[in-house]
């Protein structure tokens, strides 16, 4: 396991040279080994299960202005939804009877829901017996408490961009080092912390992927979503052009090296982009999927970007050509809720590694 070694190097600098290397190499046999590395790092630190997270997209109203996101409080052409909270729970238990042992519930940045409000989703969906992972974007950290207490486990906030120049740029009145406090306070109110990054948003380079890639190993997160940037027409990225395929399935890959515990999803920008972007995606180091339950008539105006992958199928249509991929490739669908590694296996698992015979893991 020759990159997966290169990556692990305890120095920073060095890791961050091999980084730079390795995303400014585009031969695709290196990109074929990443993949291969990454896989079988993958099955040894997750295991062959892949957990399938419902996602319930509950409001596309926004106060924020991303650059890059159909959502943004700007786009006058969108019809706004919110989906009434007794509905947002109709939908969830009807996913778990499916079979969701967790069910994420995302949105635009949509202070309608109130503390308390989301606080009484959270409470009724943990009574199925579920896990909850929010994504609601930054709030205070009162707000995070709260959620936390009424039993929320997770919490998705990517950081977008390392860079904090960039980041300013494509989020007007805001700023990486508030983002970065938000995922701080998560981590102090015990949540499973998932972040993550966007590849291709225009002005990242090369420079700029590998301290993507260093910030999020250095969160430690239990969970990150890696995808390529989709352009909307709404936004004043519509004529940036997309994030690249190839190069997305090099950073998944490179991220599942660097962070071997966390739970890596094949994520719907990429099957957005590339039809066959799921299974990539699984067989190139991510161990989650997450179908959307949102019901189609809201789905379609949940357009962070254009054609988004699933607009149409209904949630059980959506769950059954989930399983039958998993089984597809030979997997299995896991039979429980997926929490982030204990701290106890993650390093146990490295201490056997420094012991492990890496040759072996070619036979
Ligand atoms: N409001 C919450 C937040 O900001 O974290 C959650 C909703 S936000 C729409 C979810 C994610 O969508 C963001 O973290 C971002 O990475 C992704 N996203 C938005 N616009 C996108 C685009 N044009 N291409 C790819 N991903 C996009």
């Amino acid at each position: 396991m020759r990159y997966y070694e290169l990556l692990q190097n305890p120095d920073q600098s060095f890791v961050k040279e091999q980084l730079n290397i390795l995303l400014a190499d585009d031969h695709p046999e290196v990109l074929e080994e990443l993949r291969r590395e990454a896989d079988q790092v993958r099955q040894r630190w997750v295991g062959d299960a892949v957990h399938v997270r419902g996602i319930i997209e509950f409001s596309n109203y926004c106060i924020r202005s991303c650059h890059y996101c159909g959502l943004n409080r700007s786009n006058t052409r969108l019809q706004r939804y919110r989906i009434p909270p007794e509905e947002i729970v109709e939908i969830a238990r009807e996913a778990v009877a499916m079979g969701f042992k967790t069910i994420v519930l995302q949105s635009g940045d949509d202070f309608y829901y109130t503390r308390e409000m989301i606080a009484d989703i959270v409470r009724e969906i943990k009574a199925t017996g579920a896990a909850v992972t929010l994504s609601v974007g930054e709030r205070p950290a009162e707000d995070y408490r709260a959620w936390r207490e009424a039993g929320a486990d997770r919490y998705l906030l990517k950081f977008e961009t390392s860079d904090p120049d960039l980041y300013k740029q494509l989020h007007p009145g805001t700023s990486l080092a508030i983002r970065l406090r938000c995922l701080r306070d998560l981590r102090e109110l015990g949540y499973q912390v998932g972040s993550g990054f966007m590849i291709g948003l225009p002005g990242q380079t090369g420079e700029v992927l590998a301290r993507d890639l260093l910030l999020l190993r250095s969160l430690e997160p239990e969970m990150a979503g890696i995808g390529p940037f989709i352009p909307h027409p709404a936004t004043p990225l519509s004529r940036d052009p997309a994030g690249d395929v190839t190069l997305s399935l090099k950073v998944l890959a490179l991220s599942r090296l660097l962070l071997p515990w966390a739970h890596l999803p094949a994520t719907t920008a990429l099957s957005s982009l590339e039809k066959d972007g799921r299974r990539l995606g699984l067989t190139g180091g991510a161990n989650v999927v997450m179908p959307n339950i949102t019901p189609p008539k809201y789905r379609r105006l949940y357009e962070i970007y254009p054609h988004k992958a699933e607009v149409k199928d209904s949630p059980h249509e959506l769950y059954r050509a989930t399983l039958e991929l998993i089984r597809e490739l030979g997997r299995e669908v896991a039979g429980d809720p997926g929490h982030g590694l204990s701290a106890e296996k993650r390093s146990s698992l490295y201490k056997e590694e420094s012991f492990y015979d890496r040759n072996q893991l070619y036979q």
